[in-house]
Order: structure tokens, then sequence, then C-alpha cells
């Protein structure tokens, strides 16, 4: 059974088990491969729908366990891209990173999850949700030596995108997300052409889609630029009022222990909101009551029947044990709040 109310949902990673990659490393290398590594990756998606499931998450992902990276696992399967030679380049205009280079037209030339997504499909019954990274964060996490144009490039991506997220649906993918911290940080882009290529990504699609912005998972490079922030992170109020008018259903946000003010979730009013009431960027597993309170606080801003209690951002750093942990921390959290909202409404 699983919950109309308040559906519970993860943004998108799990920690990956041991015997498949370095745990608590981000984008760590396999520790397997050919055919023990495909058989380990459904290994491991096994374990996280299994876990997801009982500890009451309705809306289930694959915890991105076939992926090393949340971008550049998707741009490694696209022709003209050069990952032999990787150049290093400025990330979020935060942090440098080693990436792969652009050295000519971009192309997807197969489906790149489809049949990872077709295998989610026949482990659980529940509702299933398929990530992808944005268009604008895809041109900030790789070079260009071709195009010459971030936004030519993010128009391009968003087409193929568009192709993918099709065939996902297709494959029986309920919920498509794309994720796109670098709303956050590259304002004037967000309003020139950020929006309008995440809508191209999401053209005609029947599948609901959610748009995920946030400030990073919880690396040091991350942890310190918020630390930059001040008390006030009011970086949403610049893509929150694009995408109240945009063709995005569903809109993520990171809330608890951060310091962003929760009436910008107001300027998406008429969205569905998935909303982060589990830290990322902290082990301490929060109590049902803390989650709560993040979520009921909310209610001010969005309606409860679309509301839809989620983490902050990715878990895949964590100890395994802890990404767990709060995986039953959000949903016992999401019951209480449940259970309030029942009785008040007899
Ligand atoms: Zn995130």
């Amino acid at each position: 059974m699983t919950n109309s109310l308040l559906p519970t949902s993860i943004v998108g990673s799990l920690p990956k088990p041991s015997w498949l990659s370095e745990t608590e490393t981000l984008w760590s290398p396999w520790k397997l491969e050919g055919a023990p590594l495909a058989e380990g990756k459904q290994d491991a998606m096994r374990a996280a729908v299994l876990e997801q499931t009982r500890r009451g998450i309705d809306i289930i992902s694959d915890g991105e366990q076939t992926r090393q990276h949340f971008v550049t696992t998707f741009i490694e399967h696209l022709s003209g891209v050069d990952f032999e030679n990787k150049q290093t380049v400025l990330i979020r205009d935060r942090y440098e990173a080693s990436v792969p280079s652009v050295v000519g037209a971009v192309e997807r030339k197969a489906p790149v999850f489809v049949e990872d997504a077709k295998f989610l499909r026949t482990l659980t019954d529940r509702q299933i949700k398929w990530t992808l990274p944005g268009p604008m964060t895809m041109v900030d996490t790789l070079h260009d030596g071709y195009y010459g144009s971030r936004e030519k490039l993010a128009w391009e991506f968003a087409a193929i995108l568009n192709q993918e997220a099709k065939e996902l649906e297709a494959a029986g993918v309920d919920v498509i997300q794309f994720d796109e911290p670098a709303f956050n940080v590259f304002f004037d882009e967000v309003a020139d052409w950020g929006v309008a290529a995440l809508e191209r990504a999401c053209e005609g699609l029947k599948a609901e889609t959610v748009a995920h912005i946030c400030f990073g998972y919880g690396i040091k490079a991350n942890n310190d630029w918020k630390a930059t922030l001040g008390t006030q992170w009011r970086h949403y109020e610049k893509s929150f009022p694009l995408l109240q008018r945009s063709s995005i259903d569903t809109i993520s946000l990171e809330s608890h222990h951060s310091n962003v003010p929760l009436e910008v979730v107001e300027l998406v009013r008429g969205k569905r909101v998935m909303l982060g009431a589990i830290d990322v960027a902290n082990q301490q597993i929060e109590t049902s009551e803390e989650v709560a309170e993040t979520l009921r606080k909310a209610l001010e801003y969005v309606d409860a029947d679309k509301l839809i209690p989620s983490t902050n951002c990715g878990m895949a750093p964590f100890p395994r044990d802890v990404a767990l942990a709060k995986l039953s921390a959000l949903s016992a959290g999401a019951a209480v709040l449940r259970e309030e909202l029942v009785c008040a409404s007899v």
C-alpha cells in the first residue's frame, strides 16, 4: 500500500554497496567489470528498491545504482564527446573538476538508461521515478571545444534528453526528474534560456516532470559555499517565478537545516512541491518530529495534496546505514503529519 497523501520520495542517489564501488566516495570507480558489473548493478538496484519499500518510500527510484556521476554518465553515452582527454573547468562557479570535452556535434546514438529503467519497472508495482541531468547543468559539467555557446549546447542537450525521457516513459517510468543545481548559480542564463531548455527536454511527456534545484551534495566544496551564503538563501526567488509559469509539474528544493526561507515555496503555488526534509550534509538521523515540523511549516505555502516529502539532495556520500535510517526517518515524519491532516479533516 502506498500513500496518496504526502507520498514520499528521495531526490535520487543512495550509497552503493561495498561490493560494487568504493563506499562514502562520490563518483567512485566500479569494483567489477563486464558481466559481473552488469549483474552487480542489478543486484544493487534490487537492494535499493527493497530498502525503499520496507522503509515506507512511496515513489521508488533506482538510487542511481547504475551511475558513477549524475551528469557525466549520461554524457559518456553521447557521440561528439571526448572522454580520454579531460579538461579542468570551474563547475557551478565553485570548484574545479576534470571533465569530458565536447569536440563535435553531440548525438544520442542509443538509449542511455532505458534498459535500467525497464529492469526497475520489474522490481516494484509502486510508482517509479528516474532522474536525468538538466540541460544547463550538463553544459556546466563539461568543457565545450565545439559549440562555443552554452545556450546552443543546452538546446542540443535538451533535444537529446527529450528523446531519452520519452523512451523512459514508454518503459513505464511514472516520474521523470531533471537535476538543475546550476539554476541556483547562473540566474541570467536561467531567465534567458535555462527554463525554456528544460521545458524543451520535457516536451510532449505524459509522465510527471520534476525540476530538482538544490545547493548540492554534502561535499566540502558545497558546504564551504553554503557557509558564505548568509542567513537567507533567496536563490530560488530567481528561478521559481519562471518555473511557476512553465510546463514543469513538480519543483524539488532543499529545506531542512538550510537557510532557505520557506516563503519562496509560495512562488511556485499551483505546482507540486518535493520538499527536502532530510539533511544530506549531516549524518545525524532526523527524528520523525523534526521531519514533520519541516513539512508542517511548508503547508503555509503549498497545499497538502501537492506536497511530496523528500530529501534535500542525493545521499550517495553517506555510509549506507545512515542513508537507510534517513529513509525511515522521512517516512516516519511524513506519517506523523499525514495522521494530523486526516484527523483534522474528519
Ligand atoms: Zn541536489
